[in-house]
């Protein structure tokens, strides 16, 4: 590809919006343009990257057993009515009808297609394993798009789907998709590691997400210095202590506390530390119950293990009107003695005695408050966000915490989809049983993001080779110069001859601009082609990623360029 011919349309400054690096790299090589929010053109140069994160996706998925198929981006309300998702699945599902009146979705994901696929074309054990996978675009509309590809409403994705009989066969397919993503991000250049995640009502340690190390991740991670563990902190369990509440040395005694609500301002006011505070938080479940969460005073709720263990689907904080109604006080002055509330605690609260909580009487609060002697506790349970410093819940060490980027999930969905479409096969013995069936993505644009995160210096791209858009750069210093010319124009099309992919530089510009341009697109090997090297027969090599400079004889240039690219890939 000639660089004067293509459309590489670099910019010096990031456009105001994007935040993070990669969405800066992105939009200033010209790799995607946007539509609109959350919706992007991807351009010539972007594209290249994202067919090569597709390419090894696709190598691992086919060695892996999988077998490529495309659903289509409509997919009909039927379906998801099927599996009760039409009404689940809230504002991201993007509805609409066609002339008719029928109602349709833009697919965010495929379990109801690809599940109506299999119960009407797979009726025997003997087709089984089977793995379905698809590269295709995906519509989510998400409440914050953002980030560029990181997080867009209209995005690529790899999705399989494996169906199995039994247990063992569907956990052995879940262990291949798993080896398998390792193996795909390894090829992408990525520092990642796979993180315990939640797996919701199905429960178990049988869903992973491979999440990438970058300080501007979304996500919270938890992991081990002493061993291999390592969860979102969504799901991160936190280790139940074996010791005991010290025995209550104060009475139960009221002090006025004005117009102070939050942990801290109580904290500060009564002089004692958050950790000697318990924290009653009220909220409302989807069935319209109100209950008090218990927490230490310094400690954050974990919604997701809340919502898990009230088995619910979401639930919220209750209205100011209602806290009134239920404790007799405003938001800030809840606490669990006389309350007629459901009240379930987080694991640690028993290891308290003589703490501070709200008096359910606006201005007040009580002091040396203990269990069982004042109030009683319905359940206690692992509530709380793991934080940095927990012991680990699988040994001795202590856990560390970090941000990431998920670039794939990998999720065991039981029979979850099979019960609700009713898709069975008959087994050896003639019955009839339902599929088990197991989900794994992998998004492709934001893996692309993701990479340019870990690889990137302040002047640009740093490509890892299996993943640039172009794998070797010639830069014609002086187009002018008919040697020169030569010289670039020859190199050039033995490159192209040996295969490699190659991006000649004959702008006319000056050789700094050219340098720049080169830098900021990160192609990873770099060849000049200048009237000085020229005297001597020689070129100039420089890679990307480091500061050497390489003499190579023009005659052998693309040979030895073709090996380093190879040695690369
Ligand atoms: P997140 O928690 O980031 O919203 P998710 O859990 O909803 O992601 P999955 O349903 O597991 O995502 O989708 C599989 C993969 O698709 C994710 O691991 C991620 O790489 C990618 N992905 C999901 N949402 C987006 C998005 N809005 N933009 C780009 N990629 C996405
Ligand atoms: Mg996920």
């Amino acid at each position: 590809m000639r660089y004067s011919q293509y459309l590489l349309p670099t910019l010096k400054e990031s456009p105001a919006d994007a935040e993070i690096i990669s969405h800066q790299l992105m939009t200033r090589t010209g790799m995607i343009r946007k539509v609109a929010a959350g919706i992007y053109s991807y351009m010539p140069f972007g594209l290249r990257s994202i067919r090569k994160v597709e390419q090894i996706v696709r190598d691992e998925m086919n060695r892996a057993g999988a077998i490529e198929c495309l659903m289509p981006m409509a997919n009909p309300a039927e379906l998801w009515k099927e599996s009760g998702r039409w009404e689940k699945y809230g504002k991201e599902l993007l509805r609409f009808k066609d002339r008719k009146e029928t109602e349709f979705c833009m697919g965010p994901t495929h379990e109801e297609v690809v599940t109506d696929i299999v119960r009407n074309t797979v009726n025997s054990y003997r087709q089984l394993p089977l793995n379905l996978y698809q590269i295709q675009t995906k519509f989510r509309d998400e409440i914050r798009p953002r980030f560029g590809l990181m997080r867009g409403r209209e995005f690529i994705m790899k999705d399989a789907y494996s169906f199995d009989l039994e247990e063992t066969d569907a956990d052995t397919s879940y262990e291949k998709m798993y080896q398998a993503y390792r193996r795909i991000f390894e090829r992408c250049g990525l520092k990642f590691s796979a993180v315990e995640a939640d797996s919701g009502a199905i429960g178990g340690a049988f869903s992973h997400e491979f999440m990438v190390l970058a300080e501007s991740g979304e996500d919270a991670i938890v992991s081990c210095g002493g061993c291999e563990y390592a969860a979102n902190v969504e799901k991160a369990e936190v280790r139940v202590s074996a010791e005991a509440a010290a025995a209550p040395a104060q009475a139960l005694a009221k002090v006025e506390t004005p117009n102070q609500k939050s942990i801290e301002e109580v904290a500060n006011f009564l002089k004692v530390p958050a950790d000697k505070l318990v924290k009653t938080l009220i909220v409302q479940t989807d069935s319209d119950e109100l209950v008090a969460v218990l927490l230490r005073g310094d400690r954050e709720l974990n919604e997701i293990k809340l919502l898990n263990f009230l088995g619910c689907d979401w639930v919220v904080m209750a209205e100011e009107a209602e806290v009134v109604k239920a404790t007799g006080a405003p938001t800030g002055f809840a606490g669990p003695v006389g309350l007629k509330l459901r009240i379930i605690a987080d694991n640690e609260v028993r290891q308290m005695s003589d703490f501070v909580i709200g008096a359910n009487e606006k201005d007040v609060h009580f002091t040396g408050a203990n269990l069982e002697r004042d109030f009683k506790v319905e359940t206690f349970a692992d509530l709380r966000q793991a934080v940095a410093g927990d012991p680990c819940p699988r040994c001795d060490g202590r856990l560390e915490s970090w941000r990431g980027v998920e670039v794939g999930h990998v999720f065991k969905l039981g029979t979850k989809y099979s019960e609700a479409m009713g898709a069975t096969v008959l087994d050896d013995q003639g019955h009839s049983r339902e599929l088990i069936m197991g989900c794994y993505g992998i998004g492709i644009g934001r893996t692309v993001a993701a990479s340019i995160e870990q690889n990137h210096d302040d002047n640009g791209i740093i490509w890892p080779m299996p993943i640039a858009p172009f794998q070797v750069l010639v830069v014609m210093l002086n187009p002018n110069d008919d040697a020169v010319r030569g010289a670039a124009e020859s190199l050039y099309a033995e490159l192209l001859e040996l295969g490699v992919e190659v991006l000649l530089d004959d702008r006319d510009e000056r050789p700094g601009a050219k340098f720049k341009d080169a830098d900021l697109i990160g192609i990873p090997l770099r060849v000049t082609v200048g009237a000085r090297g020229l005297k001597q027969e020689q070129v100039e090599l420089k890679a990307r990623a480091g500061d050497e400079i390489e003499m190579l004889a023009l005659t052998e240039a693309a040979v030895r360029l073709r090996a380093r690219v190879d040695a690369a890939l």
